[in-house]
């Protein structure tokens, strides 16, 4: 037989069990170096906890989104807690168009009214500017404690230990933004209209570092960069404990997310983004209170950014260049990284690395090209199935607990689902491993080279494609293909130690990204979890063969006892995946604190005095089922700023409230076109206002609040429906908002009038919700619409 093991009977054993003990230990330090670090009093010039969550809790006391009263007061209590400081805070209050491509909704162009809270804090002999940006609004339903008065919080903390510090060379501003929730429409007015920001000498001497939260714990992870971030993340590995991965960069640019650093980014400013995520059934919703809070990641927060901002705050500003993005990962005690030059070099060798083990594995006779082909077919079995079952888990507990299927990233409580997944993951893995290691047309050593292969196959897709993710597939085939060939080589205890070392390095780089993957993209997507897994996995292959008690090429009784042993560990991670998921689904149940979520509008039509509940629910909850019922379709006819989205509709009863009015100021006509000039004032405190033009009418030029709208805006993303180009203005003045119109139009033009504000409680036929029944993370939850067509 070819397949000669490389370690054998009782020394097989021991060096398994030392081998499972070291990687065990290595697994809890690369589990710790992404554990966000105990809050703490940190004395005069370091970041309290304490003292900003004393902040959170008088700014998250209740919703307080953009143009709402609460937010004044947000602002006004800003103002004070900045004066205190010895600091001169002045408000930015203008109108301003959305930030962010992703941002712009089918709906129609966004714009605001925000009032930022500005401070500039002056360097001694300034280089450049560092901007230390959050946001002071929160979503209308909920107070925002994570989201975002953690960052506002944080930034004030910071500015107490700067202000009570040295002066440093550089000028720090700090940028609290106001219309984040609505278009990001606070930090695109502070890019493109302060003149803090207009003032610099290049837009690279500006630096932004955002402040942000997706969630209510876990580490703060520096998950986006700007453009050739080599120089800062050589800043930020400096920080008390850096966590980020080049990964998150390419997963984040996936998503259809947006912070404020997206409108810094997009004006060509440098910086970075920092959010801590874990805990995300609170995010957007009334459940992120202050009590929600884990201060450990609010320290976190604070303890990196003043450390950066110190850093960045004492440099020569324009020196800080570079023109390539850094691969980098956290590994306990440091962040690794290394210059974008490097990705290709070190993926290719990995590829190389691999394939002279794998040569020397069939020149020693250990297995044959046949094999090693036969292995490679068969090592996409676990590669795919794992992550399949992986996403199936979501919808099987869906269908057990249908109120899950509102939760947008995690329940509650996702811990014991997280590990239930892994555990299916090592199922898989055992189970394809326990079948074909001691297959003729695999064998351990034709596995544990193929794994190694797959991996650096991988390395070099995403090289090509997601090179901040390449390090993935290649560093750990380059370090395991390295170990085999030593393996190989010597004799003794060195095998045991070389598989040892690879395993290790393997542990070291992947598992902090499997961590962080789960709660980033959450349980509808774990299969992405699994999948690096399932790379971890492969890598651990040769520890894995250790774990199997068989030497192969054993036959009759003692290969059958050896069968019998061999899934030992295929049945332990079996009974882990129900164990896991039966616990999981006993601790995360539905109460007061963590009630199930629903969504629900209200949209009444006063042409025809008619009303109906709406619904955007993917799959319908019980609370909300009295309200709407039928399949979801399109309601952009009657209500155009919801764009192309689909909802579930009833009947409802028409309320007592009065639609916006649209009067016309001036009509100046010239041949084919018309300049109208048009006042759009809601009648009641509303959060929102839009107004669409007919289909068919061509809107070549628009004014919105005095600030004239891009071409780009202009054009119309959905051509189907009755309605074509529109707005969406968030906290409309009293007084209405100022619309200047050019059409290609010579007769009338129907226009669709509609305003917003939060609340349904007073409506009539509404049913308040139940203790365990809550309103879901949706920026139109609780929206009470009133619209109205006009001809002018
Ligand atoms: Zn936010």
């Amino acid at each position: 037989m070819s397949d000669v093991a490389l370690v054998r009977g009782a020394s097989r054993l021991v060096a398994a069990l030392a081998i499972v003990i070291v990687l065990g230990l290595v697994g809890f330090a690369a589990v710790w170096s992404v554990r966000p670090p105990a809050a703490r009093d940190a004395g005069a010039s370091g970041f309290s906890a304490q003292r900003a969550f004393e902040q959170v809790e008088a700014i998250a006391t209740e919703p307080h989104p953009v143009g709402s009263a609460a937010q004044g007061r947000v602002r006004d209590h800003l103002v004070s807690a900045l004066r205190g400081l010895g600091l001169s805070p002045e408000i930015q209050d203008t109108v301003s168009i959305e930030g962010g491509e992703l941002s712009s909704s089918a709906g129609g162009a966004a714009l605001a009214h925000v009032r930022n809270v500005v401070t500039l804090i002056p360097g001694s002999d300034s280089t450049g500017r560092i901007f230390l940006v959050a946001h002071t609004d929160s979503v209308q339903i909920g107070p925002g404690a994570n989201d975002d008065a953690a960052g506002t919080a944080a930034i004030l903390e910071i500015a107490r230990a700067l202000a009570g510090g040295p002066r440093l060379r550089n000028d720090v501003v700090l940028v609290l933004t106001d219309g984040e929730e609505a278009c990001l429409c606070g930090a695109k007015a502070f890019v493109d209209q302060h003149p803090l920001a207009q003032s610099l000498p290049n837009q690279r001497s500006g630096i932004a570092l955002n402040l942000e939260a997706r969630g209510s714990s876990g580490p703060a992870i520096m998950f986006e960069t700007a453009a050739d971030n080599r120089a800062l993340v050589d800043v930020y590995a400096h920080a008390p404990k850096p966590v980020g991965t080049s990964f998150a960069v390419e997963i984040y640019r996936l998503l259809p997310n947006d912070t404020d650093f997206t409108a810094f980014r997009e004006a060509g400013f440098t910086g970075l983004n920092a959010a801590y995520i874990d805990g995300a059934a609170v995010y957007h919703a009334p459940t992120d209170l202050p009590s929600a809070m884990d201060l450990d990641s609010l320290q976190h927060h604070g303890d990196n950014a003043l450390a950066v901002t110190r850093d960045l705050g004492g440099r020569d500003l324009s020196a800080l260049t570079s023109s390539d993005d850094a691969t980098y990962f956290p590994a306990p005690g440091l962040l690794v990284r290394y210059p974008g030059e490097l990705v290709w070099p070190l993926a290719g060798l990995a590829l190389v690395a691999v394939i002279v083990l794998g040569w020397l594995a069939r020149r020693q006779g250990r297995t044959t090209g046949r094999k090693l082909a036969g292995a490679s077919i068969v090592t996409l079995l676990p590669i795919i199935v794992a992550p399949v079952l992986a996403q199936l888990f979501w919808p099987l507990l869906e269908a057990i607990r249908p109120e899950y299927a509102a939760m947008p990233i995690d329940p509650y409580r996702p811990g014991w689902y997280r590990l239930a997944v892994l555990a299916l993951t090592a199922t898989v893995v055992f189970a394809w491993y326990a079948w074909f290691h001691r297959s003729r047309r695999a064998g351990p050593v034709a596995l544990a080279v193929a794994g190694l292969g797959w991996l650096a196959v991988l390395g070099l897709a995403l090289a090509g494609t997601m090179p901040g993710g390449s390090y993935l597939g290649a560093l750990p085939a380059l370090a395991g293909a390295v170990a085999g060939i030593v393996a190989l080589l010597v004799r003794g205890r060195w095998p045991v130690l070389a598989i040892a070392a690879g395993g290790a390095i393997a542990v070291i780089i992947l598992l902090p990204t499997v961590i962080m993957l789960f709660p980033a993209l959450g349980m509808p997507t774990a299969g992405a979890g699994a999948f690096l897994a399932v790379l971890l996995g492969l890598a651990l292959l040769p520890v894995i063969e250790l774990l199997h008690p068989v030497a192969a090429g054993q036959r009759g009784l003692d290969a059958l006892r050896a069968r019998r042993r061999a899934t030992a560990p295929t049945l332990a991670a079996l009974l882990a995946t129900v164990l896991c998921t039966a616990v999981g689904l006993s601790v995360d149940r539905f109460d007061a604190e963590h009630p199930a979520l629903t969504q629900l509008m209200y949209a009444l039509d006063t042409d025809s005095n008619t009303a109906q509940w709406l619904s955007d629910e993917p799959s319908v909850q019980k609370w909300t089922s009295q309200y709407v019922s039928g399949d979801p379709h399109t309601v952009n006819a009657t209500l155009p700023a919801f764009g192309p989205e689909k909802m579930r509709t009833g009947q409802a009863q028409a309320a007592s409230v009065p639609a916006p009015n649209l009067t016309l100021e001036s009509d100046t006509r010239s041949g084919d076109r018309r300049v109208l000039k048009l006042r759009l004032q809601p009648r009641r405190q509303v959060r929102l206002t839009t107004l669409h033009v007919e289909s068919g009418v061509t809107v070549t030029a628009a004014t919105v609040g005095g600030r004239e709208l891009p071409a780009d805006k202009l054009e119309v993303k959905e051509k189907d429906g009755p309605w074509g180009f529109g707005i969406v203005f968030h906290a409309p003045p009293a007084e209405g908002v100022e619309v200047t119109l050019t059409v290609k139009a010579s007769g009338p033009v129907k226009f669709r009038a509609m305003d917003g504000s939060d609340g349904l409680t007073a409506l009539p036929g509404f049913q308040s919700r139940p203790a365990a029944v809550g309103i879901a993370a949706s920026h139109t939850s609780e929206l009470l619409a009133v619209a109205k067509t006009y001809t002018l």
